[in-house]
């Protein structure tokens, strides 16, 4: 069967996502949640939603009765996440729910805790974890052609325009950099590495305290360290453009990826040379691929569930720990 897929929050993401689910295969746009009256009559146009499964952020718990909505895709801003995926869930519906799930642990957990009591699946967008050139790099980590994995570097960035949007605003973001960027080198060091870090350290720059104001993050360095010994070293900021590299050594050699998490193509070499497989639209994969955890509950080889996510959150509040503390933190993600 098709995943029938109400969007909400018709913002950017949500436009490259409702663009690239035109390919989908087994997944389909059949509902919108909006604020905005005129961008709910042109997107149902566009992508041929009636009337009837059109809503707004006041009504749209009504989705409970909609026959033609499976699940709901939350792209809101960042703090919004966790009371839009409690009313989804309390709907009935599945749940996927744009990075970073929530603005901390504590929520995220609620999120896992709602959607597990409500029966229904919580997955996290996270595109890169279905990417063909991300996969063949874990493989390639697998299959042993690294050796044992020593180290893993992460450097994600972009520099940030326009200083009303949300993200610069700790109600909306509920952080800086990290939560919205930052986060691709988190959870790209634990796919990449394969382990669970135990322990994080970090250390914080600001340069514009204008523009990144108390509790949003403009530059940050942090070091997370696995059981096996293994060490990923990574950078996440709003304050350089063209920052998105992934490196993964080995005793025996090494993969590099860059761009490694941008909307692609991603380009993938190691010390066999050039690894670069065909670009595929990653939101297209994406959501084909999470019809079929949704409908045929099959197995990702790297998770996007709301467990993943949630320690992904564990992890952003151990980092804003060990920046405010100095201290290393020691991380229990098991
Ligand atoms: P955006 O500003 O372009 O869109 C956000 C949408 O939410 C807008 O349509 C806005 O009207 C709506 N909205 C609803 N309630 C709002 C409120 N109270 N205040 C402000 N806006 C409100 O942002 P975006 O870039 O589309 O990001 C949305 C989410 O998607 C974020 O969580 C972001 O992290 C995520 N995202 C993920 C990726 C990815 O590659 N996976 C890429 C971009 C964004």
């Amino acid at each position: 069967p098709v995943l029938k897929v109400a969007l909400m929050g018709l913002g950017s993401y949500a436009d490259r996502v409702a663009k690239a689910m035109q390919d989908c295969k087994r997944a389909k746009i059949t509902g919108l949640i909006s604020g905005t009256p005129s961008k709910l009559q042109s997107w149902g146009e566009t992508y041929n939603v009636p009337d009837g499964s059109r809503y707004n952020y006041e009504n749209f718990d009504a989705i409970k009765d909609n026959s033609e909505i499976d699940a709901v895709y939350i792209i809101t801003p960042n703090a919004l996440h966790h009371e839009q995926c409690l009313r989804v869930a309390a709907a009935g519906k599945h749940v996927i729910c744009e990075k970073p799930m929530s603005i901390n642990a504590k929520e995220g957990k609620e999120m896992v805790d709602a959607c597990a009591k409500a029966g229904v699946k919580l997955l996290i967008g996270y595109r890169m974890h279905f990417e063909a050139n991300t996969l063949n790099v874990v493989n390639m980590r697998k299959n042993g052609d690294l050796g044992d994995v020593k180290f893993f570097q992460g450097l994600s960035g972009f520099k940030i325009g326009d200083p009303t949007q949300w993200r610069l605003d700790k109600d909306l973001a509920g952080g800086g950099a990290m939560m919205d960027i930052g986060i691709y080198a988190i959870n790209g060091a634990r796919y990449m590495v394969g382990e669970e870090p135990i322990w994080v350290t970090a250390q914080e720059v600001k340069t514009d305290p204008v523009k990144f104001k108390e509790g949003v993050d403009e530059t940050i360095t942090f070091q997370l360290g696995f059981p096996s010994g293994a060490i990923a070293s990574c950078l996440s900021t709003y304050s350089m453009n063209y920052l998105d590299k992934f490196f993964l050594n080995g005793d025996k050699g090494f993969a590099e990826m860059q761009p490694s998490t941008g909307y692609g193509p991603i380009k993938a070499w190691s010390h066999k040379g050039d690894i670069t497989l065909p670009h595929v639209t990653h939101q297209t994969t994406q959501m084909d691929q999470m019809a079929a955890i949704i409908h045929d509950d099959s197995k990702p080889q790297i998770p996007v569930d709301g467990e993943e996510g949630l320690k992904d959150m564990k992890i952003i509040d151990a980092i804003m720990l060990a920046v405010k503390s100095g201290q290393k933190v020691k991380l229990d993600l098991a």
